[in-house]
């Protein structure tokens, strides 16, 4: 089969147009070209590669990471008619020997395969006998240390480049932060071709973030709101064990609800993969192990429970709802654990000083999005290069814009406390101090004596939380301690704010308690 792709993807896939800038990449690839597509999740980039595979002569050789992606793809593509394989380590000898007698004999059109079966000398020699369309390698951050999803055995594809000189490499990502394509472009040999960047927005994803007061209720009240009982939702949770849990909570609620880790039996994770894909209403609490290859166009809904990787990963796992085109929402709970446990993570991790610091920027960024008062997805979008011309309108900032307020003589008290109690407490002996609370403890370190005691009684509890989380977001306050029982210190990011030279705004609702308290008293 070869031809014209606009043919190709009437008769073969069954759509009127292509999409985006999925036109101008088929165009350059089916002639020969070579190219690295950024794309959001959902956003095509499989069309972008499969079109030009069948409109060139030979074998159409496509790399991918996952099992499951590869059969899912397979069987659709043999559905609508196209000779298609898959090669890799969970096919049994029979299986094996059929594809690899097709290969032979030149009857597959388009053929899946994992890397490492890719790298094996077997396997080269025998693409190098066939004509070959191309190479698509999906997930093409894999590659690289810098992104998000490193995979060793991605490393393999550097040989691509020498050994199939004369075949096009199209590398595929929704990641786009700017040194992951950097990265992908070396490795693959791709500075010399066009970087094609599709827009990331997907503006039928509603975003909202909260903080996590009840996580239980947070959901159960999104959940009511996103859902309409036929589609599906997906709640990443920070933990295997949390997986487990938040199912058989929901399903005690009558959910069909179903869980999904890496620490789970293969068949069992393959069962649950299924029954996500197959159509019926379904929850799924998984792990971040969850998602990559599920293509399920009518998830409604992802939920986190607390602060993902960064703003790519959070990206990229939103995206899985919605790619219908049909209104979705995403949730995102964090609470200033969240942001405490994600930086000594990386400062205790045995990565090298630049990563770190990769790291830590990551980190800044995502930070800087959840706790904004402003748009949200402009901020996001940014992250993958898309400048927003005006505020999305569709995210809990544009819609419920908050009312900012002036917290700086409150986070002024909360420092000092901190200080004063000589950067050993965790928060809620501070608050007690800043409360005058007359706990045993208070008493024990004789820290009713202090000039802070009780200066703050007219802020609640919760707005100290608030306070407290804003000032570890933005770096004046850091947890140290081993993270059981945390104790807070004050940092020198913290001396401006104290001296008054910096002013500290938070949200009305975040201090709507410690708003209220010294009304009530006037
Ligand atoms: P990605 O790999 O970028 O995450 P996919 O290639 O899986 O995205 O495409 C996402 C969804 O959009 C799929 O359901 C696909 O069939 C659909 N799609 C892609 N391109 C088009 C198009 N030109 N017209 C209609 N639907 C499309
Ligand atoms: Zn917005």
């Amino acid at each position: 089969m070869s031809g014209d792709p606009r043919t190709v993807l009437h008769d073969v896939f069954g759509f009127p147009d292509f999409r985006g800038r999925q036109a101008e990449i088929v165009e350059h690839v089916t002639g020969g070209g070579s190219g690295l597509v950024l794309m959001p999740t959902g956003g095509g980039k499989s069309l972008c590669y499969q079109v030009p595979a069948l409109c060139r002569p030979g074998l159409g050789v496509v790399v991918s990471p996952l099992i499951a992606l590869m059969e899912d793809q397979v069987a659709a593509l043999r559905q609508q008619g196209v000779a298609a394989a898959a090669l890799h380590s969970g096919l049994d000898e029979e299986e094996r020997g059929r594809v690899s007698r097709d290969l032979a004999n030149g009857r597959l059109k388009l053929l899946y395969v994992s890397p490492e079966r890719l790298a094996l000398e077997g396997t080269a020699e025998r693409l190098a006998r066939r004509d070959l369309a191309l190479f698509a390698v999906d997930e093409a951050h894999c590659i690289s240390a810098w992104g998000h999803n490193f995979r060793p055995e991605y490393r393999a594809l550097t040989m691509l480049a020498e050994r199939f000189p004369e075949v096009p490499r199209v590398a595929l990502t929704a990641t786009a932060d700017a040194r992951t394509v950097d990265d992908i472009r070396e490795r693959l040999s791709l500075t010399d071709a066009p970087v094609f960047r599709g827009s990331f927005d997907r503006p039928n994803i509603r975003i909202e973030v909260a903080a996590r007061d009840n996580a239980t209720a947070q959901i159960a009240a999104f959940m009511d709101e996103a859902d309409d009982g036929r589609g599906a939702g997906i709640i990443y949770c920070p933990s295997r064990a949390e997986t487990e849990r938040t199912a058989a909570r929901l399903k005690k609620e009558g959910f069909d609800a179903l869980h999904y880790h890496a620490g789970m039996e293969a068949s069992d994770r393959r069962a649950a993969e299924r029954r996500f894909s197959s159509g019926d209403p379904v929850v799924m609490a998984a792990t971040i192990a969850f998602g990559m290859g599920i293509d399920r166009p009518d998830v409604r809904w992802v939920a986190h429970l607390s602060l993902p990787g960064g703003p790519e990963a959070w990206y990229q796992e939103i995206g899985r709802a919605g790619r219908d085109g049909a209104p979705a929402r995403a949730m995102l709970l964090y609470g200033a654990e969240d942001i405490a446990v994600a930086r000594r993570r990386i400062a205790e991790s045995p990565a090298a000083d630049t990563q770190k610091r990769l790291d830590h920027e990551r980190l800044d960024r995502l930070v800087a999005i959840v706790e904004s008062a402003t748009c949200r997805r402009r901020l996001l979008l940014r992250c993958f290069g898309d400048d927003l011309e005006k505020d999305c309108g569709n995210c809990d900032a544009c819609l419920r814009p908050p009312r900012l307020v002036d917290a700086t003589e409150a986070a002024r008290k909360l420092l000092s406390a901190v200080h004063r109690t000589g950067g050993r407490f965790g928060l809620g002996h501070v608050v007690d101090v800043l409360r005058g609370n007359r706990t045993e403890k208070v008493g024990s370190f004789g820290h009713d004596g202090l000039s802070v005691f009780g200066i703050g009684r007219d802020v609640a509890d919760g707005a100290w939380k608030n306070i407290a989380r804003h000032l570890l977001a933005r770096g004046a306050l850091e947890m140290a301690g081993d993270g059981k029982f945390p104790i807070y210190q004050a940092t020198e990011a913290a001396r401006p704010i104290l001296k008054g030279a910096q002013p500290v705004l938070l949200q009305e609702a975040a201090l709507r308690d410690a708003a209220r308290a010294p009304r009530r008293q006037r």
